[in-house]
Protein backbone atom coordinates (compact mmCIF):
# COMPACT_ATOMS: atom_id res chain seq x y z
CA UNK A 1 0.00 0.00 0.00
CA UNK A 2 2.69 2.19 0.03
CA UNK A 3 3.59 2.61 -3.51
CA UNK A 4 4.50 6.29 -4.51
CA UNK A 5 2.18 8.62 -6.35
CA UNK A 6 3.00 9.22 -9.64
CA UNK A 7 4.80 12.67 -10.55
CA UNK A 8 4.02 13.55 -13.41
CA UNK A 9 1.32 16.61 -12.89
CA UNK A 10 -2.06 16.53 -13.84
CA UNK A 11 -5.07 18.85 -14.09
CA UNK A 12 -6.89 18.42 -10.79
CA UNK A 13 -10.01 19.13 -12.18
CA UNK A 14 -12.05 17.93 -15.18
CA UNK A 15 -14.58 20.86 -16.99
CA UNK A 16 -17.47 19.33 -18.04
CA UNK A 17 -19.40 19.93 -21.29
CA UNK A 18 -22.87 19.21 -23.03
CA UNK A 19 -21.98 17.62 -26.15
CA UNK A 20 -25.00 18.97 -27.56
CA UNK A 21 -24.43 22.86 -27.34
CA UNK A 22 -21.11 22.85 -25.70
CA UNK A 23 -21.70 25.16 -22.89
CA UNK A 24 -19.82 24.41 -19.56
CA UNK A 25 -21.98 22.23 -16.99
CA UNK A 26 -19.45 21.95 -14.46
CA UNK A 27 -16.19 20.67 -12.99
CA UNK A 28 -15.26 17.54 -11.11
CA UNK A 29 -12.72 17.17 -8.70
CA UNK A 30 -10.08 14.54 -9.54
CA UNK A 31 -9.03 11.50 -6.43
CA UNK A 32 -5.68 11.45 -6.04
CA UNK A 33 -3.28 9.00 -5.76
CA UNK A 34 -3.65 8.88 -2.07
CA UNK A 35 -7.46 9.75 -2.29
CA UNK A 36 -7.38 5.97 -3.64
CA UNK A 37 -5.32 4.77 -0.83
CA UNK A 38 -7.88 6.27 1.30
CA UNK A 39 -10.51 4.71 -0.36
CA UNK A 40 -9.95 1.04 -0.47
CA UNK A 41 -9.56 0.42 3.91
CA UNK A 42 -12.98 2.21 3.78
CA UNK A 43 -14.46 -0.12 1.19
CA UNK A 44 -12.56 -2.97 2.71
CA UNK A 45 -14.02 -2.18 6.49
CA UNK A 46 -17.84 -1.91 5.03
CA UNK A 47 -17.09 -5.02 3.26
CA UNK A 48 -16.93 -7.28 6.16
CA UNK A 49 -20.08 -5.77 7.77
CA UNK A 50 -21.87 -6.28 4.12
CA UNK A 51 -20.88 -10.17 3.39
CA UNK A 52 -21.53 -10.97 7.16
CA UNK A 53 -25.52 -9.31 6.56
CA UNK A 54 -28.11 -12.87 6.19
CA UNK A 55 -28.32 -13.50 2.62
CA UNK A 56 -31.87 -11.99 3.03
CA UNK A 57 -30.97 -8.87 4.56
CA UNK A 58 -28.38 -8.23 1.50
CA UNK A 59 -30.88 -9.02 -0.95
CA UNK A 60 -33.88 -6.77 0.62
CA UNK A 61 -30.74 -3.64 0.71
CA UNK A 62 -30.16 -4.33 -3.00
CA UNK A 63 -33.73 -4.19 -3.43
CA UNK A 64 -33.95 -0.98 -1.62
CA UNK A 65 -31.18 0.36 -3.89
CA UNK A 66 -33.33 -0.45 -6.67
CA UNK A 67 -36.63 1.15 -5.56
CA UNK A 68 -34.51 4.28 -4.56
CA UNK A 69 -32.99 4.28 -8.37
CA UNK A 70 -36.25 3.66 -9.48
CA UNK A 71 -37.71 6.88 -8.10
CA UNK A 72 -34.57 8.47 -9.35
CA UNK A 73 -35.21 7.92 -13.02
CA UNK A 74 -36.06 11.08 -14.45
CA UNK A 75 -33.27 12.93 -12.38
CA UNK A 76 -30.85 10.30 -13.52
CA UNK A 77 -31.92 10.58 -17.30
CA UNK A 78 -31.86 14.21 -17.24
CA UNK A 79 -28.59 14.46 -15.63
CA UNK A 80 -26.73 11.84 -18.40
CA UNK A 81 -28.65 13.87 -21.51
CA UNK A 82 -26.79 17.06 -19.98
CA UNK A 83 -23.39 15.43 -19.72
CA UNK A 84 -23.44 12.56 -22.64
CA UNK A 85 -25.49 13.87 -25.04
CA UNK A 86 -27.58 11.12 -24.72
CA UNK A 87 -31.29 11.07 -26.80
CA UNK A 88 -33.43 11.61 -23.37
CA UNK A 89 -35.38 8.54 -23.97
CA UNK A 90 -32.42 6.57 -23.95
CA UNK A 91 -31.54 8.13 -21.07
CA UNK A 92 -34.29 6.74 -19.31
CA UNK A 93 -33.90 3.34 -20.60
CA UNK A 94 -30.67 3.49 -19.12
CA UNK A 95 -31.59 4.59 -15.49
CA UNK A 96 -34.37 1.98 -15.56
CA UNK A 97 -32.32 -0.89 -16.68
CA UNK A 98 -29.28 0.16 -13.79
CA UNK A 99 -33.19 -0.97 -11.76
CA UNK A 100 -33.84 -3.41 -13.27
CA UNK A 101 -30.07 -4.70 -12.87
CA UNK A 102 -30.25 -4.69 -9.16
CA UNK A 103 -33.39 -6.22 -9.46
CA UNK A 104 -32.68 -9.09 -11.10
CA UNK A 105 -29.18 -9.13 -8.88
CA UNK A 106 -30.84 -8.65 -5.37
CA UNK A 107 -32.46 -12.35 -6.16
CA UNK A 108 -28.44 -13.78 -5.85
CA UNK A 109 -27.44 -13.28 -2.12
CA UNK A 110 -30.00 -16.02 -1.52
CA UNK A 111 -28.79 -18.23 -4.58
CA UNK A 112 -25.00 -18.13 -3.87
CA UNK A 113 -24.88 -22.15 -3.87
CA UNK A 114 -21.81 -24.00 -3.61
CA UNK A 115 -21.91 -28.09 -4.65
CA UNK A 116 -21.56 -31.05 -2.13
CA UNK A 117 -18.95 -33.43 -4.12
CA UNK A 118 -19.05 -37.33 -3.46
CA UNK A 119 -15.44 -38.55 -1.88
CA UNK A 120 -14.46 -41.03 0.36
CA UNK A 121 -13.92 -40.61 4.46
CA UNK A 122 -16.24 -37.78 4.88
CA UNK A 123 -18.24 -34.80 2.94
CA UNK A 124 -16.92 -32.00 0.80
CA UNK A 125 -18.66 -28.87 0.15
CA UNK A 126 -17.53 -25.70 -1.61
CA UNK A 127 -18.63 -22.57 -0.50
CA UNK A 128 -18.84 -18.90 -3.24
CA UNK A 129 -16.51 -16.42 -1.12
CA UNK A 130 -16.73 -13.27 -1.67
CA UNK A 131 -13.26 -11.74 -3.27
CA UNK A 132 -13.78 -8.18 -1.11
CA UNK A 133 -12.80 -5.34 -2.53
CA UNK A 134 -13.91 -4.80 -6.34
CA UNK A 135 -12.44 -2.17 -8.67
CA UNK A 136 -14.99 -1.16 -11.74
CA UNK A 137 -13.02 0.97 -14.62
CA UNK A 138 -15.84 2.60 -17.24
CA UNK A 139 -16.03 4.00 -20.14
CA UNK A 140 -18.13 7.50 -21.60
CA UNK A 141 -20.03 5.86 -23.96
CA UNK A 142 -22.65 4.29 -21.41
CA UNK A 143 -21.66 5.35 -18.11
CA UNK A 144 -24.59 4.10 -16.09
CA UNK A 145 -25.55 1.05 -17.23
CA UNK A 146 -21.86 -0.52 -17.87
CA UNK A 147 -21.02 0.61 -14.31
CA UNK A 148 -23.96 -1.42 -13.00
CA UNK A 149 -23.43 -5.05 -14.67
CA UNK A 150 -20.22 -4.62 -12.44
CA UNK A 151 -21.22 -3.46 -9.04
CA UNK A 152 -25.14 -4.95 -8.68
CA UNK A 153 -23.76 -8.61 -9.57
CA UNK A 154 -20.41 -7.96 -7.17
CA UNK A 155 -22.10 -6.48 -4.07
CA UNK A 156 -25.19 -9.46 -4.31
CA UNK A 157 -21.91 -11.77 -3.91
CA UNK A 158 -20.78 -9.72 -0.77
CA UNK A 159 -18.17 -7.65 -1.85
CA UNK A 160 -17.84 -3.69 -1.99
CA UNK A 161 -17.65 -1.83 -5.03
CA UNK A 162 -15.22 1.07 -6.15
CA UNK A 163 -16.21 2.39 -9.14
CA UNK A 164 -13.94 5.05 -11.30
CA UNK A 165 -15.80 6.60 -14.36
CA UNK A 166 -14.65 8.02 -17.26
CA UNK A 167 -12.52 11.96 -17.81
CA UNK A 168 -15.78 13.04 -19.36
CA UNK A 169 -19.01 11.27 -18.00
CA UNK A 170 -18.55 11.10 -14.27
CA UNK A 171 -21.76 13.14 -13.06
CA UNK A 172 -24.21 9.69 -12.88
CA UNK A 173 -22.14 7.64 -11.42
CA UNK A 174 -21.41 10.13 -8.89
CA UNK A 175 -25.55 10.50 -8.24
CA UNK A 176 -25.94 6.58 -7.83
CA UNK A 177 -23.22 6.87 -5.33
CA UNK A 178 -25.89 9.16 -3.27
CA UNK A 179 -28.67 7.05 -4.04
CA UNK A 180 -27.16 3.87 -2.88
CA UNK A 181 -26.05 5.74 0.72
CA UNK A 182 -29.92 7.36 1.01
CA UNK A 183 -31.19 3.69 -0.03
CA UNK A 184 -29.40 2.47 3.44
CA UNK A 185 -26.35 1.22 1.99
CA UNK A 186 -23.83 1.23 4.39
CA UNK A 187 -21.21 4.43 3.40
CA UNK A 188 -18.04 3.10 1.78
CA UNK A 189 -19.74 -0.04 0.71
CA UNK A 190 -20.20 1.65 -2.35
CA UNK A 191 -17.71 4.57 -3.71
CA UNK A 192 -17.33 6.51 -6.56
CA UNK A 193 -13.92 7.54 -7.66
CA UNK A 194 -14.07 10.43 -10.22
CA UNK A 195 -10.20 10.93 -12.07
CA UNK A 196 -7.68 10.00 -14.61
CA UNK A 197 -7.16 6.56 -16.01
CA UNK A 198 -3.60 6.92 -15.18
CA UNK A 199 -4.06 7.43 -11.61
CA UNK A 200 -7.44 6.61 -10.58
CA UNK A 201 -7.54 3.58 -12.67
CA UNK A 202 -3.89 2.58 -12.28
CA UNK A 203 -3.89 2.59 -8.79
CA UNK A 204 -6.77 0.75 -8.34
CA UNK A 205 -5.39 -2.02 -10.58
CA UNK A 206 -2.08 -1.88 -8.58
CA UNK A 207 -3.50 -1.39 -4.92
CA UNK A 208 -3.10 -4.96 -3.41
CA UNK A 209 -6.44 -4.27 -1.53
CA UNK A 210 -8.33 -4.59 -4.37
CA UNK A 211 -9.16 -7.81 -5.26
CA UNK A 212 -10.35 -7.59 -8.86
CA UNK A 213 -10.67 -5.43 -11.55
CA UNK A 214 -13.73 -5.05 -14.32
CA UNK A 215 -13.24 -3.13 -17.11
CA UNK A 216 -14.57 -1.87 -19.78
CA UNK A 217 -13.07 0.75 -22.45
CA UNK A 218 -10.80 0.37 -25.02
CA UNK A 219 -8.83 -2.57 -26.30
CA UNK A 220 -4.72 -0.63 -25.96
CA UNK A 221 -6.56 0.33 -22.30
CA UNK A 222 -7.61 -3.16 -21.72
CA UNK A 223 -4.25 -4.51 -22.43
CA UNK A 224 -2.34 -2.38 -19.68
CA UNK A 225 -5.04 -3.21 -17.23
CA UNK A 226 -4.55 -6.71 -18.01
CA UNK A 227 -0.60 -6.69 -17.39
CA UNK A 228 -1.03 -4.17 -14.50
CA UNK A 229 -3.22 -7.13 -13.32
CA UNK A 230 -0.92 -9.91 -14.28
CA UNK A 231 1.92 -8.35 -12.00
CA UNK A 232 -0.66 -8.33 -9.12
CA UNK A 233 -1.76 -11.91 -9.56
CA UNK A 234 -5.74 -10.09 -9.69
CA UNK A 235 -8.70 -11.27 -11.19
CA UNK A 236 -9.76 -9.19 -14.30
CA UNK A 237 -12.81 -9.20 -16.70
CA UNK A 238 -12.17 -7.21 -19.63
CA UNK A 239 -15.12 -5.95 -21.93
CA UNK A 240 -13.45 -4.08 -24.65
CA UNK A 241 -13.81 -3.03 -28.35
CA UNK A 242 -16.03 -4.03 -31.22
CA UNK A 243 -16.09 -3.94 -35.11
CA UNK A 244 -19.18 -6.12 -35.30
CA UNK A 245 -20.79 -7.62 -38.89
CA UNK A 246 -24.29 -7.12 -39.87
CA UNK A 247 -24.76 -10.15 -42.11
CA UNK A 248 -27.59 -10.07 -45.07
CA UNK A 249 -28.38 -12.89 -46.98
CA UNK A 250 -30.78 -12.24 -50.30
CA UNK A 251 -32.96 -14.95 -48.59
CA UNK A 252 -34.09 -12.55 -45.69
CA UNK A 253 -36.30 -9.59 -45.25
CA UNK A 254 -34.88 -7.43 -47.22
CA UNK A 255 -37.29 -4.58 -45.96
CA UNK A 256 -36.85 -5.37 -42.95
CA UNK A 257 -32.75 -5.51 -42.91
CA UNK A 258 -32.55 -2.81 -44.49
CA UNK A 259 -34.73 -0.50 -42.45
CA UNK A 260 -33.80 -1.40 -39.00
CA UNK A 261 -29.17 -1.66 -39.93
CA UNK A 262 -29.14 2.24 -39.56
CA UNK A 263 -30.38 1.85 -35.69
CA UNK A 264 -27.80 -0.98 -35.34
CA UNK A 265 -25.04 1.28 -35.77
CA UNK A 266 -26.31 4.46 -34.96
CA UNK A 267 -27.69 4.42 -31.59
CA UNK A 268 -26.25 6.05 -29.23
CA UNK A 269 -24.09 8.30 -32.29
CA UNK A 270 -22.53 5.09 -32.98
CA UNK A 271 -20.81 4.94 -29.31
CA UNK A 272 -21.50 1.31 -28.80
CA UNK A 273 -19.31 -1.45 -28.51
CA UNK A 274 -21.97 -4.07 -30.10
CA UNK A 275 -22.56 -1.66 -33.21
CA UNK A 276 -23.23 -3.34 -35.89
CA UNK A 277 -20.39 -1.23 -38.09
CA UNK A 278 -19.67 -3.60 -40.85
CA UNK A 279 -22.84 -4.69 -43.22
CA UNK A 280 -22.22 -7.54 -45.46
CA UNK A 281 -24.50 -7.96 -47.85
CA UNK A 282 -24.65 -10.80 -50.40
CA UNK A 283 -23.51 -9.79 -54.20
CA UNK A 284 -26.86 -10.74 -55.52
CA UNK A 285 -29.30 -7.88 -53.49
CA UNK A 286 -26.14 -5.32 -52.44
CA UNK A 287 -27.59 -2.26 -54.71
CA UNK A 288 -31.60 -3.37 -54.04
CA UNK A 289 -29.88 -3.71 -49.99
CA UNK A 290 -28.78 0.30 -50.68
CA UNK A 291 -31.51 1.69 -52.16
CA UNK A 292 -33.67 0.73 -49.49
CA UNK A 293 -31.45 1.53 -46.62
CA UNK A 294 -31.13 5.47 -48.11
CA UNK A 295 -33.97 6.53 -46.85
CA UNK A 296 -33.69 4.69 -43.56
CA UNK A 297 -30.97 6.52 -43.05
CA UNK A 298 -31.89 9.61 -44.09
CA UNK A 299 -34.61 9.13 -41.79
CA UNK A 300 -32.84 8.87 -38.81
CA UNK A 301 -34.13 11.80 -36.82
CA UNK A 302 -31.00 13.20 -35.33
CA UNK A 303 -31.10 16.33 -33.08
CA UNK A 304 -31.37 18.03 -29.30
CA UNK A 305 -31.00 14.97 -26.84
CA UNK A 306 -34.11 16.18 -25.23
CA UNK A 307 -36.47 16.39 -27.93
CA UNK A 308 -38.11 12.95 -27.28
CA UNK A 309 -38.54 12.67 -30.81
CA UNK A 310 -35.06 12.54 -31.49
CA UNK A 311 -33.35 9.36 -31.85
CA UNK A 312 -29.49 10.27 -32.32
CA UNK A 313 -27.87 13.04 -30.27
CA UNK A 314 -24.26 14.43 -30.64
CA UNK A 315 -20.55 12.92 -30.42
CA UNK A 316 -19.44 13.04 -26.91
CA UNK A 317 -16.60 15.87 -27.39
CA UNK A 318 -15.07 17.53 -29.44
CA UNK A 319 -11.88 15.38 -29.49
CA UNK A 320 -13.84 11.90 -30.36
CA UNK A 321 -15.42 14.51 -32.75
CA UNK A 322 -12.67 14.61 -34.44
CA UNK A 323 -11.40 11.57 -34.14
CA UNK A 324 -13.94 10.09 -36.05
CA UNK A 325 -14.15 12.80 -38.99
CA UNK A 326 -10.67 11.93 -39.49
CA UNK A 327 -12.23 8.49 -41.59
CA UNK A 328 -13.70 10.85 -43.73
CA UNK A 329 -10.55 12.10 -45.29
CA UNK A 330 -10.31 12.27 -49.49
CA UNK A 331 -10.01 8.86 -50.27
CA UNK A 332 -13.46 7.48 -48.21
CA UNK A 333 -16.13 6.40 -50.66
CA UNK A 334 -19.05 8.21 -49.46
CA UNK A 335 -22.62 6.64 -50.46
CA UNK A 336 -24.70 8.80 -49.02
CA UNK A 337 -25.03 10.46 -45.62
CA UNK A 338 -28.51 11.08 -43.20
CA UNK A 339 -28.56 15.03 -41.77
CA UNK A 340 -27.40 16.93 -38.49
CA UNK A 341 -27.72 20.41 -37.23
CA UNK A 342 -25.25 22.93 -37.76
CA UNK A 343 -24.09 24.98 -34.66
CA UNK A 344 -22.68 24.06 -31.40
CA UNK A 345 -22.36 20.86 -30.58
CA UNK A 346 -20.66 17.92 -31.37
CA UNK A 347 -23.11 16.90 -34.87
CA UNK A 348 -21.72 14.13 -37.05
CA UNK A 349 -24.65 13.11 -39.20
CA UNK A 350 -24.89 9.09 -40.06
CA UNK A 351 -22.24 8.01 -43.15
CA UNK A 352 -22.48 5.17 -45.10
CA UNK A 353 -19.31 3.97 -46.58
CA UNK A 354 -18.71 1.40 -49.60
CA UNK A 355 -14.69 0.80 -48.63
CA UNK A 356 -12.44 -0.08 -51.67
CA UNK A 357 -11.05 -2.93 -50.48
CA UNK A 358 -10.84 -5.21 -47.05
CA UNK A 359 -8.08 -3.17 -45.51
CA UNK A 360 -9.36 0.03 -45.75
CA UNK A 361 -9.26 1.50 -41.91
CA UNK A 362 -12.56 2.35 -42.37
CA UNK A 363 -13.11 -1.59 -42.31
CA UNK A 364 -10.72 -2.47 -39.49
CA UNK A 365 -10.37 0.25 -37.14
CA UNK A 366 -13.41 0.76 -34.38
CA UNK A 367 -14.80 4.16 -35.51
CA UNK A 368 -16.81 4.47 -32.11
CA UNK A 369 -18.98 6.86 -34.44
CA UNK A 370 -21.99 7.22 -37.28
CA UNK A 371 -20.06 5.74 -39.48
CA UNK A 372 -20.60 2.57 -41.37
CA UNK A 373 -19.15 0.52 -44.13
CA UNK A 374 -21.28 -2.07 -46.39
CA UNK A 375 -18.93 -4.79 -48.36
CA UNK A 376 -20.54 -7.87 -50.45
CA UNK A 377 -20.11 -11.28 -50.20
CA UNK A 378 -20.84 -14.19 -52.72
CA UNK A 379 -21.57 -16.83 -50.50
CA UNK A 380 -21.76 -18.41 -46.44
CA UNK A 381 -18.25 -19.12 -46.70
CA UNK A 382 -17.23 -15.77 -47.91
CA UNK A 383 -19.79 -14.43 -45.37
CA UNK A 384 -18.57 -15.90 -42.38
CA UNK A 385 -14.42 -15.24 -43.38
CA UNK A 386 -15.19 -11.70 -44.04
CA UNK A 387 -17.32 -11.22 -40.63
CA UNK A 388 -14.07 -12.83 -38.96
CA UNK A 389 -11.78 -10.57 -40.97
CA UNK A 390 -11.70 -8.37 -37.37
CA UNK A 391 -9.47 -8.28 -34.32
CA UNK A 392 -12.72 -8.29 -32.60
CA UNK A 393 -15.60 -10.65 -31.80
CA UNK A 394 -18.44 -8.93 -29.65
CA UNK A 395 -21.27 -8.87 -31.61
CA UNK A 396 -23.48 -9.07 -35.03
CA UNK A 397 -26.76 -10.25 -36.72
CA UNK A 398 -27.09 -12.19 -39.28
CA UNK A 399 -30.18 -11.94 -41.45
CA UNK A 400 -32.12 -14.56 -43.50
CA UNK A 401 -34.83 -16.96 -43.11
CA UNK A 402 -32.67 -20.41 -43.63
CA UNK A 403 -32.77 -21.64 -40.02
CA UNK A 404 -29.89 -24.29 -41.03
CA UNK A 405 -28.32 -21.49 -42.37
CA UNK A 406 -29.01 -18.89 -39.44
CA UNK A 407 -27.53 -21.57 -37.16
CA UNK A 408 -24.46 -22.51 -39.35
CA UNK A 409 -23.41 -19.05 -39.45
CA UNK A 410 -23.71 -18.38 -36.18
CA UNK A 411 -21.76 -21.14 -35.50
CA UNK A 412 -19.23 -19.32 -37.71
CA UNK A 413 -18.86 -16.27 -36.09
CA UNK A 414 -16.06 -15.68 -33.84
CA UNK A 415 -18.23 -13.81 -31.65
CA UNK A 416 -20.33 -13.47 -28.12
CA UNK A 417 -22.99 -11.90 -28.79
CA UNK A 418 -25.00 -12.43 -31.74
CA UNK A 419 -28.91 -12.39 -32.87
CA UNK A 420 -30.64 -13.24 -36.07
CA UNK A 421 -33.32 -11.24 -37.76
CA UNK A 422 -32.99 -8.81 -34.95
CA UNK A 423 -30.11 -6.75 -33.55
CA UNK A 424 -30.51 -7.49 -29.67
CA UNK A 425 -27.40 -7.95 -27.76
CA UNK A 426 -27.37 -6.58 -24.44
CA UNK A 427 -30.17 -8.25 -21.89
CA UNK A 428 -29.39 -8.79 -18.28
CA UNK A 429 -30.60 -11.83 -17.97
CA UNK A 430 -28.14 -13.67 -20.74
CA UNK A 431 -24.29 -13.18 -20.26
CA UNK A 432 -22.48 -11.13 -22.04
CA UNK A 433 -18.86 -10.40 -23.55
CA UNK A 434 -16.30 -11.01 -26.44
CA UNK A 435 -14.43 -13.59 -28.19
CA UNK A 436 -10.49 -12.06 -29.23
CA UNK A 437 -9.22 -8.81 -28.30
CA UNK A 438 -13.03 -7.69 -27.42
CA UNK A 439 -12.50 -9.26 -24.18
CA UNK A 440 -12.01 -11.73 -21.43
CA UNK A 441 -14.68 -13.19 -19.32
CA UNK A 442 -18.84 -12.60 -19.29
CA UNK A 443 -21.03 -9.90 -17.47
CA UNK A 444 -24.69 -10.36 -17.12
CA UNK A 445 -26.60 -13.35 -17.08
CA UNK A 446 -27.34 -15.99 -14.35
CA UNK A 447 -23.95 -16.80 -13.29
CA UNK A 448 -22.22 -13.34 -13.24
CA UNK A 449 -22.62 -13.19 -9.23
CA UNK A 450 -20.26 -16.44 -9.34
CA UNK A 451 -17.70 -14.19 -10.68
CA UNK A 452 -17.00 -12.31 -7.75
CA UNK A 453 -16.42 -14.54 -5.74
CA UNK A 454 -13.40 -17.42 -4.40
CA UNK A 455 -14.38 -21.14 -4.81
CA UNK A 456 -13.16 -22.55 -1.12
CA UNK A 457 -13.43 -26.36 -0.93
CA UNK A 458 -13.78 -27.87 2.92
CA UNK A 459 -13.55 -31.60 3.71
CA UNK A 460 -14.99 -32.47 6.64
CA UNK A 461 -13.71 -35.66 7.85
CA UNK A 462 -16.80 -38.25 8.69
CA UNK A 463 -13.63 -40.92 10.66
CA UNK A 464 -15.20 -42.13 13.59
CA UNK A 465 -13.04 -40.51 16.34
CA UNK A 466 -10.09 -42.43 18.22
CA UNK A 467 -11.63 -41.67 21.58
CA UNK A 468 -15.22 -42.94 20.46
CA UNK A 469 -17.19 -45.98 22.39
CA UNK A 470 -14.38 -45.28 25.16
CA UNK A 471 -16.28 -43.96 28.50
P1 LIG B 1 -10.70 4.04 -22.59
O1 LIG B 1 -9.99 2.74 -22.68
O2 LIG B 1 -10.02 5.25 -23.05
O3 LIG B 1 -11.11 4.34 -21.07
C1 LIG B 1 -11.92 3.47 -20.33
C2 LIG B 1 -11.71 3.75 -18.84
O4 LIG B 1 -10.39 3.38 -18.50
C3 LIG B 1 -11.85 5.23 -18.46
O5 LIG B 1 -12.48 5.32 -17.20
C4 LIG B 1 -10.40 5.67 -18.36
O6 LIG B 1 -10.21 6.77 -17.50
C5 LIG B 1 -9.75 4.43 -17.80
N1 LIG B 1 -8.30 4.33 -18.03
C6 LIG B 1 -7.56 4.97 -18.98
N2 LIG B 1 -6.26 4.62 -18.86
C7 LIG B 1 -6.18 3.74 -17.84
C8 LIG B 1 -5.12 3.01 -17.26
N3 LIG B 1 -3.85 3.11 -17.69
N4 LIG B 1 -5.38 2.18 -16.23
C9 LIG B 1 -6.65 2.03 -15.77
N5 LIG B 1 -7.70 2.71 -16.28
C10 LIG B 1 -7.48 3.55 -17.31
O7 LIG B 1 -12.08 3.80 -23.32
P2 LIG B 1 -13.21 4.88 -23.67
O8 LIG B 1 -12.70 5.71 -24.80
O9 LIG B 1 -13.67 5.55 -22.42
O10 LIG B 1 -14.40 3.94 -24.16
C11 LIG B 1 -14.56 3.53 -25.46
C12 LIG B 1 -14.12 2.10 -25.62
O11 LIG B 1 -14.82 1.25 -24.72
C13 LIG B 1 -14.41 1.55 -27.01
O12 LIG B 1 -13.30 0.82 -27.48
C14 LIG B 1 -15.58 0.60 -26.76
O13 LIG B 1 -15.72 -0.42 -27.69
C15 LIG B 1 -15.28 0.08 -25.42
N6 LIG B 1 -16.48 -0.47 -24.80
C16 LIG B 1 -16.61 -1.84 -24.65
C17 LIG B 1 -17.77 -2.39 -24.11
C18 LIG B 1 -17.94 -3.88 -23.93
O14 LIG B 1 -18.78 -4.28 -23.14
N7 LIG B 1 -17.19 -4.72 -24.61
C19 LIG B 1 -18.80 -1.56 -23.71
C20 LIG B 1 -18.64 -0.18 -23.89
C21 LIG B 1 -17.47 0.34 -24.42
Amino acid sequence: MTAPAPTAPAPTVTTLVNPADETVIGTVEHTTWEGVDEAVPRATMAQVGWAALAPAERAAALRRFAAAVDAAVEGLAALETRNSGHPLTQSRWEASHVRDVLTYYSAAPERMIGQQIPVAGGIDVTFLEPIGVIGIIVPWNFPLTIASWGFAPALAAGNAVIIKPAEWTPLTAIRLAGIALESGLPAGLFQVLPGRGSVVGERLVAHPGVGKIVFTGSTETGQKVMAGCAANVKAVTLELGGKSANVVFADSDLELAAATAPYAVFENAGQDCCARSRILVQESVFDRFLELMEPAVKGVVVGAPTDEATEMGPLVSKAHFDKVASYLDDDARIAFRGTAPSGPGFWFAPTVLLPTSADDRAVTDEIFGPVVTVQSFRDEAHAIELANASRYGLSGSIWTRDLGRALRVTRGIASGNLSVNSHSSVRYSTPFGGFKQSGIGRELGPDAAAAFTETKNVFISTAASSTEGTP
